[in-house]
């Protein structure tokens, strides 16, 4: 009889070691990757002189290419490879940036798009939008102005505004009423509204 309860005690204690070396070897470094991926969202819109610029066309949209499914991928924000994949956007939606890297900045993102953001200038594809004695280049992240454009980190939800012109600040704040609400049903953090496709993510 003792020797029967010997025996399932030492199966038992077998069966418990398997499952933490699985637990240790298998299950735990997916967790870790998990852990160490950056990826947040920031809904942005843009006014120059009071018209919205549209951001949903193909030549905006990243051509990023993945690291391979599980296996880790680190980006360097010190190449320029690095750069395109830390602030982007994705699905013909320009009104998303995703970013990748908790470094990437604003003025990053506009820079991979083709854009340039200085604290006293905006350059499109097309134009260069400099701060004169009237009109001003206007950064504003949930509605709050960005002192420090040049370097600015968005976080995940931000609602940004870049704002070019010479508009009063109840303008500046009819702008930021048309900046979408979609960063977070990107990031997961609202439910799909009916209607809305939300395309799988490459990079994720
Ligand atoms: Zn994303
Ligand atoms: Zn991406």
């Amino acid at each position: 009889m003792f020797r029967a309860a010997k025996r399932v005690l030492t199966a038992l204690a077998v069966i418990a070691i398997i499952l933490l070396a699985y637990q240790f070897f298998f299950a735990r470094p997916v967790e870790i990757t998990k852990g160490e991926e950056y990826h947040t969202h920031a809904d942005f819109a843009v006014f120059l002189n009071g018209q919205k610029l549209n951001f949903s066309k193909k030549e905006f949209m990243s051509k990023e290419t993945c690291g391979k499914p599980g296996e880790e991928h680190k980006i360097d924000l010190n190449t320029e490879e690095g750069m395109a994949e830390a602030a982007h956007l994705h699905d013909l939606n320009g009104n998303v940036v995703h970013f990748h890297h908790e470094n990437a900045t604003l003025a990053m993102f506009f820079g991979n798009i083709g854009f340039s953001l200085s604290k006293d200038c905006l350059e499109t594809k097309e134009n260069k939008y400099c701060n004169t004695d009237f009109k001003k280049l206007k950064v504003f992240a949930n509605g709050l102005q960005v002192i420090n454009i040049e370097n600015y980190v968005p976080k995940d939800l931000d609602k940004l505004l870049v704002t070019y012109g010479e508009e009063s600040a109840s303008e500046v704040r009819a702008q930021n009423e048309q900046i979408t609400s979609q960063a977070c049903i990107y990031s997961k953090k609202c439910p799909i509204p009916s209607g809305f496709v939300l395309p799988p993510e490459a990079c994720t």
